[in-house]
């Protein structure tokens, strides 16, 4: 996906802040923060939304949730708790066309 900005940050042809990576999923700050922590997670393979998942994607997804619950364990958010989201659509505010988690915490959010 020669277009996508988050293909590119995957890459590493755009730098990102990074949270963590392994070789299905990178997590990194989101460049405009909505809240003290703000990471986002997306899978590796580039998916567009959430309406293009496939059933070969669901263990992908599961994975992706047990990654950002460690990560707010990392960033101690944890005990207060913290929100993970996947906007969708233009309806949804989605506006980078790859599938990506957001993970907000760290104040009480709205
Ligand atoms: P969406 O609105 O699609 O759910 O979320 C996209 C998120 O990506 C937004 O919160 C936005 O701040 C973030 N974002 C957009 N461009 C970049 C970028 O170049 N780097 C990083 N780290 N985040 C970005
Ligand atoms: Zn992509």
């Amino acid at each position: 996906m020669e277009d996508c900005l988050f293909c590119k940050i995957i890459k590493g042809d755009i730098p990102c802040d990074k949270v963590y990576e392994d070789d299905k999923v990178l997590s990194f700050k989101d460049i405009n923060p909505e809240a003290p922590v703000h990471v986002l997670t997306v899978p590796k393979k580039h998916i567009s939304s959430t309406n293009d998942l496939k059933a070969e994607d669901e263990e992908l997804v599961g994975y992706i949730y047990t990654v950002m619950v460690k990560i707010a364990k990392q960033l101690g958010i944890s005990e207060k708790g913290y929100r993970i989201i996947s906007n969708c659509g233009e309806d949804g505010g989605q506006t980078v066309s790859h599938i990506h988690f957001h993970l907000l915490g760290g104040k009480k959010l709205d």
